[in-house]
């Protein structure tokens, strides 16, 4: 997989020296480290978008780091986007053994193909979760991205015996680590945004403008967004709602929503088809997709063309677009799901809202008070700089590491 060079000495501007000192030191003592991290999608969604960054840094500190794709296709996907479903907390969900059987035999084999010999393998998310069962050695890590507080109880208990079997798990949140998981190290950290890749780099507005004319959007009016994969919990119908209320009493107002189709999400296509639908006959409103050409870079101008962000997810592990949107200045308002209250302080960088109206009257207000729209972002950034960037999910990790392999490998690494 071909991915950006990222030297760790180019952050110090954005995060001063002391905590790039921090990192080469910690780096220092796990050099030569073998680290592979394995998830489903090079593609698409938040944990593909972490290890595009995060891979290539700790191989530019010296810790020999891999990144292995479980491919399982269609029925594999159907069946762990059911999981995923299941974990987020729709209880009407139940697998099946033929379920369980897709699950486990694509594991299985994948198990035997992918590369995972290694000093600690990072399993990312439920789907390759059963890979545990093949570990040799090494010390292994679950890294949950998902909201697990209130999981399906039949589905939570088929996995639970996965999960027990690693040595630490990682939760974005101190409530997702489920009850019942006890006698196993636990640490709890945010995932981050990088400054320097392409979606969050520095942009001038000639480049803003460019995109925005590119895509048939008036920069000459105000726009409003919400960047997000194609997917229920993700309430792109809500955002519309809200949108047209405040559509009603500002006839000007653009409404931009960025979506795009995880490899490993067999729900997009549907929930794309539904979007188009509920947006039908209002041509302002632009449904835009990878498939029409939005990368990267047109993510990065579009969060930055935003009056105001939205995120009115109704369940959200962590919920990167709200620290992309922040970096670059935009004030969000977001619902009050998981991982958006760390990032949207209400008043502060952004308003949590509790439903569909009180998103329209606050989306409005910072449309109307453009000088507090101007003062959220700007602490938004700030709140993203100390608290969600790279270095830092970095930093963690390389702690992770030395507390899991430093005592058993000593001198050789
Ligand atoms: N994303 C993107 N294009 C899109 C929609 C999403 O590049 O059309 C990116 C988004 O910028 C973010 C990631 O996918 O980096 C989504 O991560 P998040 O944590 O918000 O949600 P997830 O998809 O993991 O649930």
């Amino acid at each position: 997989m071909n991915l950006v060079q990222r030297k760790i000495r180019d952050y110090v501007p954005i995060v001063g020296e002391d905590e790039v000192m921090n990192i080469i030191e910690l780096a220092s003592r796990v050099k030569g480290a073998k680290i592979t991290h394995v998830n489903t999608t090079k593609n698409g969604g938040g944990v593909a978008e972490i290890l595009k960054s995060l891979v290539p840094l700790t191989r530019s500190l010296g810790l020999r780091t891999k990144w292995e794709i479980l491919d399982g296709g269609e029925n594999f996907f159907s069946v762990t986007k059911k999981i995923h479903n299941a974990l987020q907390g729709d209880h009407s969900i139940a697998i099946t053994r033929k379920m369980e059987k897709i699950y486990l035999s694509v594991n299985n084999r994948s198990a035997k193909s992918l590369s995972l010999d290694s000093d600690v393998v990072v399993v990312h998310d439920p789907q390759p979760l059963p890979l545990i069962e093949s570990k040799k050695s090494g010390k292994w890590i679950w890294r949950c991205h998902i909201d697990t507080s209130d999981p399906a109880p039949a589905v939570w208990r088929f996995l639970r015996k996965f999960v027990m079997k690693y040595d630490a798990l990682v939760f974005s949140r101190e409530n997702y680590i489920p009850r019942d998981v006890r006698g196993i190290k636990v640490f709890v950290r945010h995932p981050t945004i990088d400054p320097l890749s392409e979606k969050n780099r520095p942009m001038d507005h000639g480049e803003v403008l460019d995109i925005l004319e590119r895509f048939d959007i008036d920069p000459n009016r105000p726009i409003i967004g919400q960047v997000s994969r194609f997917d229920p919990w993700k309430n792109q119908l809500g955002v519309i709602d809200v949108y047209k209320k405040i559509r009603s009493r500002m006839p000007d107002l653009q409404l931009l929503l960025v979506g795009s189709f995880a490899g490993d999400d067999p729900e997009g296509k549907e929930w794309y088809r539904k979007t188009i639908a509920h947006a039908s006959g209002c041509r302002d409103i632009h449904v835009l997709t990878n498939r029409d050409g939005v990368g990267d870079k047109e993510v990065n101008a579009f969060q930055r063309s935003f009056r105001v962000g939205l995120q009115l997810s109704i369940k959200e592990g962590f919920g990167l677009t709200v620290a992309e949107a922040l970096w670059k200045g935009t004030p969000v308002v977001g619902t009050r799901a998981g991982g958006i209250t760390l990032q949207v302080i209400n008043g502060v960088t952004g308003f949590l809202v509790r439903d569909l109206r009180e998103a329209a009257d606050r989306v409005e207000q910072l449309l109307r008070m453009g000088w507090l729209a101007r003062m959220l972002g700007r602490n938004g950034e700030e709140h993203v700089r100390r608290n969600f960037l790279i270095t830092k999910d970095l930093r963690n990790y390389l702690r992770i590491h030395i507390e899991l392999v430093k005592a058993d490998l000593g001198s050789e690494i």
